[in-house]
Formats: C-alpha cells, structure tokens, sequence
C-alpha cells in the first residue's frame, strides 16, 4: 500500500536503509529498534515500524495486525530485556505539529533508567 505523504528520506528511512549508522538495541521481521542520539533519559530507545508509516495514525489505520502486533511485541521485549518493565519507564509517540515531531517516520520513545518526574510542564495546560 502506498503513502504519497511519506518522504523516503526521512533520517530513520535512511537508518533502516542502512545509509546511515544507528545504535541498533533489537529487530525483528516488521521492526527495528535503536538508541536515540540525544537521550532525553538514561534510557532512551526509539522504535520503529520498517513499513513506511508517518505516525501513529498511519500505521494503526495501514498496518496490517502482523506489522502491528510484532512491533508491541518488540516494544515490550525491550521493556523487559533492558529492565525497564521492573522500574517502570514511559513510551512517547509525537504526532504532528503540535507534538512537535521532527521524523516523520512513526516511531516511539522508550525512556526510562530513572524517576522520569511529570509527563508535562504545568505551562502545557
Ligand atoms: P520526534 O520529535 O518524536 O520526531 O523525535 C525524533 C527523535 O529522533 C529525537 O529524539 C532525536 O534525538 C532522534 N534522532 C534524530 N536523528 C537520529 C539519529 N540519526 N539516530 C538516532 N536518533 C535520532
């Protein structure tokens, strides 16, 4: 299926490529998951579809169930081989322009390795 909106080029488009290097943490068939450049927290893993989605809306409306479960199930596979599940830790998918999303390749933050303290700044209400 086809996404006219999505730009091949974007920076994980070109990791999954493998035109430029990532920090690889684990794959599997439809997923890859690596380390964000700039970590936001001791633990800062970033997942991705290998499908070409541009968010969150894209890929739960396109995917199919096999490309969706097999990334939860990586998602979760992480959280528990980097002992994240026994803390707890926080997933953060950005959508759109008031999120702020600078790839426009769907993907979630995993962070976590410390108390990660409010989701949000009171000025953000
Ligand atoms: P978002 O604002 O949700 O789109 O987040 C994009 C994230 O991608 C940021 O946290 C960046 O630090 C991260 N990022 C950008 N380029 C790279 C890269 N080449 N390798 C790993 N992470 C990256």
């Amino acid at each position: 299926m086809s996404n006219a909106q999505y730009d091949p080029n974007n920076v994980f488009a070109r990791i999954l490529r493998g035109e430029i290097p990532a920090e690889r943490v684990c794959d599997s068939k439809h997923s890859f998951a690596f380390y964000d450049i700039s970590p936001a927290a001791p633990v800062h893993i970033l997942v991705v579809p290998r499908g070409a989605y541009t968010d969150f809306h894209d890929f739960t409306s396109r995917a199919s169930n096999d490309e969706i479960l097999d990334f939860w199930k990586l998602v979760d596979k992480i959280s528990a081989e980097h002992s994240l599940i026994h803390h707890g830790f926080r997933i953060i998918s950005n959508i759109g322009p008031d999120s702020g999303q600078e790839v426009p390749h769907f993907h979630i933050h995993m962070l976590g390795g410390k108390a990660l303290g409010p989701l949000l700044s009171p000025s953000n209400t």
